[in-house]
């Protein structure tokens, strides 16, 4: 497979499909120099009924192959993602602005762990259903049933990862899928279709439409579609469910947070800044999870603070291919004035204290990269729970520090919101984190570490950040349906129609 960055059409029945109908075009845009890259042709909704179409043809076949064959063939697209792991690193690279040293150690690494685990899964029994024996002459039966022709819908920040988070499970179990990767984040959709065909999956089994918001609502709505599993803005969701849940369509919802971490008054100063600083400056600040509020004991404050500055010289910006750049610039233009408008905010209307970072443009960039959408790394400190940098997902590297007395306060307040997507604690008493844990309303916690996420592990968000569970043996049974059979074996049938 060659990795060009060719302009971008509807792909369905195995090939894209440069003379589909499509609505306009627009530019795939290399957020490190704000260049364009390629075109990609927006779906019409002609085009996104062909790809339904091919997938819903391709459902009978696929749905019915055995489940230790469909995960023979998913495991080649493995092998194929890690032959061609820099080659994918380097789209994702230039397509979202993230660092190679970051791309090629991670996206695709993590993206093709889950589609291996799922595939071993389903090959080895994990479709399985129960059986039991209701009666000494009947019997019940299960079965996990695919639901049909599912549709992916996808954001902007781990474009391959979230690509084979959904379409791993959706595969495995048997159902096909129409995946719209986001507008601002397009190029990788097109090879995982084409690596995917070159594993073996049948034409039809996995179909990517383009476009903005339009294209997913169109898709979210289509009659032929069972399930959206949807990864993105938690008011981008409730759109997506509401309009889902109306046709009783099964849905995933993956969205936002505004995660607090909290130090405990006995952790290792030094590791509780690298928590911090891995919660919050990975991918730019780009990622769901990222912990953004972090309560620090009164006491331990100062020397936190101080810790923190020393080490926020290793965050290093630069060219996205120099091995030891660890932080790229924002996605898009859009998102990177967003983010500037906050930490305007914070310094003016909330009246944080500045401690690192700021508004203004980075200093020190290449020449070549000063059109890109860069900000700087930026932490503000004597936060408090009122403020819009406190309250708001921002998206962005940006670290709100809150001091707190009490453990038992830092935890009410670390609840003190609607979303409940991750939390941390860090701390030496492993009994006392625990406690915090267990304390803590949100659907993804992490113990002195901040952002693994293997395949093993189910995450997804309580309270507004999310309906269900991606990865792990939960995150397969979001792609089924129960089927319960009752077997009457004694000849006779229990009738209340039997006399007169
Ligand atoms: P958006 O909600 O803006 O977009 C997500 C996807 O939905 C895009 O493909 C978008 O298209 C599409 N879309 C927009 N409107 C509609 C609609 N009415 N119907 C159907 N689809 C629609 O999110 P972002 O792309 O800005 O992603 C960032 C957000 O994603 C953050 O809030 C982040 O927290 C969340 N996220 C959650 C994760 C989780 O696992 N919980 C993981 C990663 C991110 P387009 O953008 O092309 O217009």
């Amino acid at each position: 497979m060659a990795f060009k960055d060719v302009d971008r059409y509807t792909f369905y029945a195995g090939q894209p499909q440069p003379t589909a109908e499509s609505s306009g075009h627009f530019e795939s845009i290399d957020p490190s120099n704000g260049e364009s890259t390629c075109k990609i042709y927006n779906s019409s909704p002609k085009s996104i009924d062909a790809a339904i179409q091919s997938a819903q043809s391709a459902f009978p076949s696929w749905s019915s192959t055995p489940p230790v064959e469909r995960a023979r063939i998913l495991q080649r697209a493995v092998a194929l993602l890690r032959k061609h792991n820099d080659a994918l690193a380097r789209v994702e690279t230039i397509d979202t602005g993230k660092p190679f040293s970051e791309t090629s150690t991670v996206d695709i690494v993590t993206g093709a762990d889950v589609l291996e685990y799922f595939a071993n899964l389903v090959g080895s029994g994990g479709l399985n259903g129960e059986s039991f024996r209701l009666r000494p002459d009947a019997m019940v039966y299960t079965s996990k049933e695919p639901l049909g022709v599912c549709a992916g819908i996808g954001a902007w920040n781990y474009p391959i990862q979230i690509a084979l988070w959904k379409s791993a499970p959706c595969l495995a179990a048997g159902n096909c899928m129409v995946y719209k990767p986001s507008e601002f984040t397009p190029l990788h959709a097109e090879y995982l279709a084409g690596l995917y065909r070159e594993a073996g999956v049948p034409d039809g089994v996995f179909n990517v439409v383009y476009g903005a918001g339009d294209v997913g609502a169109y898709l979210t709505k289509h009659p032929t579609i069972a399930k959206v599993s949807f990864t993105g803005q938690i008011s981008t969701g409730k759109k997506v469910a509401g309009a889902a849940a109306g046709e009783m369509k099964y849905v995933t919802m993956e969205l936002g947070g505004k995660s607090p971490l909290v130090v405990l008054p006995d952790a290792a100063v030094d590791q509780a800044v690298d928590v911090a600083m891995m919660a919050n400056f990975y991918s730019t600040g780009q990622v769901c999870t990222n912990g953004t509020r972090v309560f620090v004991p009164r006491a331990m404050k100062t020397s936190f603070e101080r810790v923190l500055v020393e080490k926020m010289k290793y965050v290093r910006a630069g060219d996205l291919f120099n091995p030891a750049t660890n932080f790229g610039p924002l996605s898009s233009r859009v998102h990177k004035d967003k983010v500037i408008s906050y930490i305007k905010h914070g310094v003016a209307s909330d009246k944080a204290t500045l401690l690192c970072g700021g508004p203004e443009p980075p200093t020190g960039l290449p020449a070549a990269l000063r059109d890109g959408y860069w900000v700087r790394p930026t932490v503000f400190t004597d936060c408090t729970d009122d403020m819009a940098i406190v309250k708001d997902e921002i998206f962005g590297p940006v670290m709100a520090i809150l001091a707190y007395d009490a453990v038992d306060e830092a935890v009410g307040r670390a609840n003190a919101t609607d979303m409940g997507l991750a939390a941390g604690v860090v701390g030496r008493d492993v009994d006392a984190c625990h406690g915090v844990v267990a304390r803590l309303q949100a659907g993804i916690a992490w113990v002195n570490t901040w952002g693994e996420s293997p395949a093993e592990m189910a995450v997804g968000g309580w309270k507004q950040s999310g309906v269900g569970v991606e990865n792990g043996r939960k995150g397969l049974e979001s792609w089924v349906r129960n089927k319960s059979t009752l077997v009457e074996m004694g000849g006779s049938v229990a009738t209340v129609f039997s006399k007169l």
